[in-house]
């Protein structure tokens, strides 16, 4: 008979618990002892939720009090050179959280490890650091220890590690001659070490993840695979279960196949496709793991088709030596949707969360098992859910279908060129050499956000947070004439989140109260539902933009979240391809690029800090995702006549292998995060001959420090030897939201300064 399994379970608790535990032991208000404790109660909570739900297998280790990657740094010791003088100064756990947050102290300063994200996901890990003469050694036996907490509690777990081979690749160095995974002799004794504990402490089965294995892979990581598992494999007592997960094996199968592993668990819900292969070439005696729901998303699985797999691969690969899975994790899925309840009732019956899903793996593991008859009505209700959810007149509007049919060619081109455009722009904008702006946000203050308490718990009217915002408004643009900025934006003191604040107005979303999942750390996210067909009942910002341009004669630029953003940060529908769901989000903001500029705005910006994130894993599938992105893009800016000046916002500085896209947005203007790199990047733009208008950030706005006017003017003179005076703009590196007023007012105004001293040399 099959069994049922789990990858890992949310653990950041049903009410956030571990969020608010870790910030008050940041702020000093618990003792570590508590921490534990407090961390432990959610772990054993989430053992008896997964076996009450019928879960068989249950994962340990999977638990973190930050980030799983960040766990095996310091549990192979590959603690950062700049740290280690910590040990022994402070807790183990002080350094841990030193290392995923920086550390202050009196005059000592040390940056955090770089943070990115896991994958395709948004989930965030800590980037480990490896250096060419890394040693490593088994410094804690955190998997270990939660094994036996498990069992002690009358759980036998299967323990997750991240496998050494992803592990390294994840990695990065700061030698460009060295690869991580050269350190890979020095590492696996030390898998294989914590194996034989974990072997001594009773543990049989060892769920390694090699997420890697989705990816592309070049010839020497394949290699490393083989070598690495023929010594891992040797543990005596360990079997181990290789997991891969977010796509297909595709070319590795081989690969996969080769390795001396007693189980695979595959992702059957990205890659469906990879079944027959793997049922073709695993063999019959080792354990195939079928991930069959769901843990990147919020629906309900479709059981009949995800029956019709399993038994597929139990008549094939016999059914005892099976385990039926969710795809991946469930750390990427909010953690019950029956604390949802004021989610409208027939979208709720249309989703299952982290907990719903457990089920769905216990219902479908049944079907492969022969209990029909137990499952009969389960399944009766889920074709019926499912039937209605496609017929719903809440996921269908014919006016959207409509509108997408006509769309032609036309609508993605604006109707000059670049250079006739800039020159009629020009004509209307009067803008100076090197015109000085910002991104969009200004300072949100705690007064901002005591108001907006107010206002959502009821206790200010509408008319009075209006007037309020209007205040910031007005404060906001008198103050950027006064730093004699050229172009000048509103703050979006209105919005908490640059795509929640949209999402909320547009038709089609839904929100949820507790459908937290981590984004890292303590730090989570609630992703709005993408459920049906995107439309914008009415204006989004016009109201607020045509107050602040009215404040003042100089340009106002309107501030919009672009498609992709909106697609990526949001949870989208699976009976649609993603290109679907954008095109509709597209052409809604469409629309508001027409009433903003029928409103008499005359620069519009459309964010797309996201554009990147969304690449797909596999080189291959990448251009068809620019193609369908920037089109998205185009038809929201091809209805901006020649004279509307269209910009679009990136934060990040890594262009080399998708400028073409970038240039094929045709923005008037983009404005890109640089100051990091020290302008480095702009030599991608320079060799490529981005033909349109670039601002590089020059103020690093991700930190307090206030750069000098000396400083901004050398940036700006970098600048100015790839790309010519008439196409740069000065602005900083992204929005200020998270900055201080006391910072920001000397900031821009060294700003300033520094592009009318630079304009001043050159003119
Ligand atoms: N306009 C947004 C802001 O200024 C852009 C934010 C972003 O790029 N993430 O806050
Ligand atoms: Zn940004």
């Amino acid at each position: 008979m099959s069994a049922t399994s789990s990858l890992g379970y949310p653990r950041i608790g049903k009410q956030r618990e571990l969020k608010f535990a870790l910030e008050k032991y940041w702020g000093g208000k618990l003792q570590e002892q508590e921490l534990l404790t407090q961390a432990a109660q959610l772990r054993l909570e989430h053992w008896v939720v997964q076996s009450e739900n019928n879960i068989q297998v249950l994962p340990s280790n999977d638990f973190s009090l930050y980030d799983q990657v960040l766990d095996i740094t310091c549990m192979v010791g590959a603690i950062p050179e700049r740290f280690r003088h910590l040990r022994g100064q402070v807790s183990d756990l002080d350094l841990y959280f030193a290392m995923a947050r920086g550390w202050q102290r009196e005059s000592e300063q040390l940056a955090a490890m770089e943070m990115t994200k896991w994958f395709d996901t948004n989930y965030h890990y800590i980037v480990p650091e490896i250096a060419p003469d890394q040693e490593f050694s088994l410094r804690d036996f955190k998997p270990v220890s939660e094994f036996i907490e498990a069992k002690n509690a009358g759980f036998l777990t299967r323990p997750v590690l991240l496998g050494p081979i992803s592990f390294l690749f994840l990695s990065k160095t700061t030698d460009s001659l060295f690869s991580p995974l050269q350190a890979l002799p020095k590492l696996i004794p030390v898998y294989c070490d914590l194996l034989t504990h974990l072997a001594a402490a009773g543990a049989d089965w060892v769920q390694i993840d090699e997420p890697c294995l989705v990816l592309d892979l070049d010839e020497k990581t394949r290699v490393a695979f083989s070598e690495a598992y023929a010594l891992l494999h040797d543990t005596p007592g360990i079997r181990l279960l290789l997991a891969t997960y977010f796509g297909g094996l595709g070319d590795n199968l081989s690969t996969v196949m080769n390795l001396p592993i007693n189980g695979l668990h595959i992702d059957l819900v990205r890659a469906p496709e990879q079944l027959d292969a793997v049922l073709a070439a695993f063999p019959k005696d080792k354990i195939l793991s079928l991930g069959l729901v769901d843990g990147r998303n919020v629906w309900r699985t479709p059981l009949e088709p995800a029956i019709r797999l399993a038994k597929r691969a139990a008549q094939q690969h016999g059914s005892e030596n099976l385990l039926i899975a969710p795809s991946c994790s469930l750390l990427f899925s909010p953690y019950d949707l029956a604390l949802e309840d004021e989610l409208d009732p027939e979208v709720r019956s249309w989703l299952a969360f982290a907990r719903q899903k457990l089920n769905e793996v216990a219902v479908i593991n049944a079907a492969v098992n022969g209990k029909e008859e137990t499952i009969a009505q389960v399944l009766a209700e889920n074709r019926k859910i499912l039937a209605d959810r496609t017929a719903s007149s809440l996921v269908h509007d014919t006016q959207v279908q409509e509108r997408l049919n006509q769309v032609d060619a036309s609508y993605y081109r604006r109707q000059g060129s670049f250079a006739q455009r800039k020159r009629l722009q020009q004509e209307m904008l009067h803008l100076p050499l090197l015109p000085t702006t910002t991104i969009g946000s200004f300072p949100q203050t705690a007064e901002i956000r005591k108001q907006r308490a107010l206002f959502n718990q009821g206790n200010l009217s509408l008319e009075e947070y209006n007037s309020f915002l209007k205040q910031q408004i007005q404060h906001v643009i008198r103050i950027q004439e006064e730093l004699g900025l050229d172009v000048l934006v509103h703050g979006e003191f209105e919005r908490t989140d640059m795509v929640e604040y949209f999402a909320e107005q547009l038709h089609g979303f839904a929100f949820t109260r507790h459908g937290w999942v981590q984004s890292y750390g303590s730090r989570a996210v609630r992703p709005p539902i993408i459920y049906g067909d995107v439309s914008r009942p009415a204006p989004m910002t016009v109201a607020w933009t045509r107050y602040a341009q009215s404040l003042t004669t100089k340009p106002v630029k309107g501030m919009l979240t672009g498609p992709i953003t909106i697609l990526q940060w949001s949870f989208v529908r699976d009976d649609q391809p993603r290109a679907g769901t954008c095109r509709q989000i597209a052409l809604a903001l469409r629309d508001e690029v027409q009433d903003l500029q029928s409103a008499g705005v005359k620069i519009i910006q459309v964010d797309e800090p996201a554009l990147r994130e969304g690449l797909p894993l596999r080189k291959s599938q990448r251009e068809a995702y620019l193609d369908w992105a920037v089109d998205c893009f185009r038809l929201v800016a091809g209805v901006a006549t020649d004279e509307t000046q269209i910009h679009t916002h990136m934060c990040y500085a890594e262009f080399a292998d998708i400028i073409g896209a970038i240039a094929r947005m045709d923005a008037d203007v983009i404005s890109i995060e640089a100051s990091r790199s020290k302008m480095e990047l702009l030599d991608t733009f320079h060799q490529f001959r981005y033909p349109n208008d670039i601002g590089p950030g020059i103020y690093d706005i991700h930190s307090p420090q206030v750069p000098s006017a000396d400083e901004i003017v050398s940036l700006i003179e970098k600048a100015l030897q790839v790309i010519p005076a008439g196409r740069l703009w000065v602005n900083p590196d992204c929005g200020l939201k998270t900055r201080r007023w006391e910072e920001v007012m000397p900031a821009l105004g060294n700003l300033v300064a520094a592009a009318r001293r630079v304009r001043q040399a050159i003119s």
